[in-house]
């Protein structure tokens, strides 16, 4: 799968994709990741990449100019004007890094890791020009409720949530399945047992984005007994079905505590 990070600070990436999965998965071809500085796009003397917003106001934007060249060198083709259409590849998706944009959520991360090809776009400043969301980005997406100052932790933190999703990125396939978000097929949609409330029958394997969605469950290591805090007995006891049920038990009980809205 490539990735293509277009942003004015092609270096910044250099740490995050240098370490564990993510670094394994470009190692062995299963990832190929390319940053593009987007002052190569710039025409003035300057490589100026920002002006001063319309209609007033603080803090500057990003032009919209070097952002499409960059974006259609890297697709090798012109995305058109207002008078053309717009032709794009399905397998590629073009994500403008947004605190205005749509939440990043494991559905999205399973979505982009059946593509081919995902270009984010970094923003800055006060962000990017509006005609880059309309017209340019395929989609528009924030990792949170909180503004930060650009968009390259951003894209780095959802380029490793679709990377670890990618047959051969984990030494254990099972650890994807049976995780926080896993939903129908791991533990947490087992959990259409354990629910309790009214509901007998498990989540349809085509479940939304909210059914059936669990937390993970707590994990435990050695040693049984640190500094007075043991491990739950049940683990110990070497009882599959018994600690399958607790996991589900215990897995429930923390998205209620942490996260009573996945629970809808
Ligand atoms: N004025 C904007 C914030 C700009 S922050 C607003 O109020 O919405 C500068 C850049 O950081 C943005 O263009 C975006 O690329 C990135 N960014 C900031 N917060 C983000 C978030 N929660 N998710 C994704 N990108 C974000």
């Amino acid at each position: 799968m490539r990735f293509d990070l277009v942003t004015i600070f092609p270096e910044f990436f250099a740490g995050p994709l240098d370490h564990g999965i993510v670094r394994r998965a470009r190692e062995t071809g299963l990832i190929d990741v390319q940053m593009l500085d987007l002052r190569i796009f710039t025409k003035d003397r300057h490589r100026t990449v920002d002006d001063r917003p319309f209609g007033g106001g603080e803090g500057m934007v990003l032009k919209p100019q070097p952002l499409f060249e960059a974006v259609e060198s890297l697709l090798g083709h012109s995305v058109g004007d207002a008078a053309g259409g717009n032709a794009l590849q399905s397998k590629t998706a073009i994500v403008l890094m947004s605190a205005a944009g749509k939440l990043f959520t494991q559905e999205t991360a399973r979505r982009y890791a059946g593509l081919e090809r995902v270009i984010f776009i970094c923003g800055r400043y006060e962000g990017v020009d509006e005609r880059v969301a309309e017209h340019l980005a395929t989609e528009e997406i924030s990792i949170g409720d909180f503004v930060l100052s650009g968009g390259e932790l951003p894209a780095m933190l959802v380029l490793d949530a679709v990377t670890r999703l990618l047959p051969g990125a984990l030494g254990n396939e099972a650890s994807s399945q049976n995780e926080s978000f896993s939903g129908a097929g791991g533990v947490a949609a087992a959990g259409g047992a354990v629910r309790g409330s009214g509901s007998t029958s498990p989540a349809p394997a085509n479940a939304g984005e909210k059914d059936g969605v669990l937390l993970d469950f707590p994990h435990y290591t050695r040693p049984a007994e640190f500094r007075g805090w043991g491990v739950p007995e049940v683990l110990i006891g070497g009882n599959h079905a018994e600690v399958a049920k607790w996991r589900r038990a215990a897995a429930l009980e923390k998205t209620r505590r942490n996260r009573p809205d996945l629970l809808g």
